[in-house]
């Protein structure tokens, strides 16, 4: 069986589409987002660029404060507080990651949760705990969404959760309940990880670890979302490393499946780059719309009905 592709890329643009509708039933009001960035750990870069891209094609202003390695715990709170009070900021992003040292959990519970467009505020995960999300980490809503595209029921679906981190693999879990699936969450202490994906309907994979997931851990037919990333080098056919003019090894992004072993049994698959990494983009654009509407009062809409 040939698995169907999960196009990452075409799902973001209807979402972004949705949201273009809304953005304009919100008024003439500018939207705003404010990305914290704090030291000189360039690890996100390309990230905060989507986020940028995004946001400037739907009129949204994005604007990077970045405050020296030197700020303290206690400064980068008192910012977080100005953010939080001034009007004119719709929602506001903690770069991840922090300089050593800097509490991220504290940190992101002083965000104020109408305005915590990454759905990370204690209180935004206890919403998704009690099946009433409201700003939903962007990664786990990008997941969760590119599986409802297949369109295969969940309710009673068995699903299988690799890894457990608090940005992707516990929101994931908890959405899939308030579907009325049956999850399982593994991660690095899990006994026997092919026996368990072999009994699921759905796999999510957020792990890092190209190769983690091959063809004969997969049930044949079952959804795979790949969430994974990992930069990997690009090999000849003769499996020697490729290199540039610069003589630096190139390099690819490569997900955690085996990509060819496993869309060989899968019924459908998110291909990595292409698959939940653009609609991860758009959910950030989505929250943005769904923070200015619970700053206004007004009703809320899921991204994922
Ligand atoms: P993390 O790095 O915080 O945690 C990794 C998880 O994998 C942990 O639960 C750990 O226990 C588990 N794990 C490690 N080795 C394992 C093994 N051998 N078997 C089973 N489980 C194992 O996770 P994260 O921040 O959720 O990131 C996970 C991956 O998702 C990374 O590659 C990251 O780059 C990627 N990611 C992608 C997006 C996106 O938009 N597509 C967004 C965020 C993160």
């Amino acid at each position: 069986m040939a698995a169907r592709w999960i196009d990452g890329k075409a799902l973001a643009a209807g979402i972004l589409e949705r949201v273009r509708l809304q953005r304009t039933a919100l008024g003439a009001r500018p939207l705003r987002l404010v990305s914290v960035y704090v030291g000189d750990d360039v690890s996100s870069a390309v990230y905060i660029r989507n986020q940028k891209r995004a946001c400037e094609r739907m009129e949204i202003r994005f604007d990077l404060e970045h405050l020296p390695a030197t700020t303290t715990e206690e400064q980068l709170v008192e910012h977080l507080h100005a953010l939080n009070h001034d009007d004119g900021v719709t929602g506001i992003i903690l770069q991840r990651p922090l300089p050593p040292g800097m509490r991220q959990i504290r940190l992101q519970a002083k965000i104020h949760p109408d305005k915590d467009v990454e759905g990370l505020n204690p209180a935004n995960i206890g919403s998704i705990v009690y099946g009433l999300p409201k700003l939903v980490p962007c990664t786990a809503l990008a997941a969760v969404r590119c599986l409802k595209s297949t369109g295969v029921p969940l309710r009673g679906a068995d699903v299988v959760m690799i890894g457990h981190s608090e940005v992707v693999g516990k929101p994931v879990a908890f959405l899939m309940l308030n579907e009325f699936a049956t999850c399982t969450v593994c991660h690095i202490a899990t006994q026997d990880l092919a026996r368990k994906t072999r009994q699921a309907d759905v796999i999510f994979t957020a792990v890092g670890k190209p190769g983690l997931l091959t063809g004969d851990m997969v049930k044949p037919g079952a959804v795979v979302i790949d969430i994974g990333i990992r930069q990997v080098p690009q090999l000849a056919r003769d499996g020697t490393p490729l290199r540039g003019e610069d003589g630096q090894p190139l390099l690819r992004l490569s997900g955690d499946a085996d990509f060819d072993s496993v869309a060989a049994v899968a019924g459908w698959v998110t291909p990595v780059p292409g698959g939940v990494g653009p609609v991860t983009v758009a959910m950030l654009i989505h929250n943005t719309i769904v923070a200015a509407r619970l700053q206004q009062g007004l009703p809320i809409e899921s991204a994922l009905s």
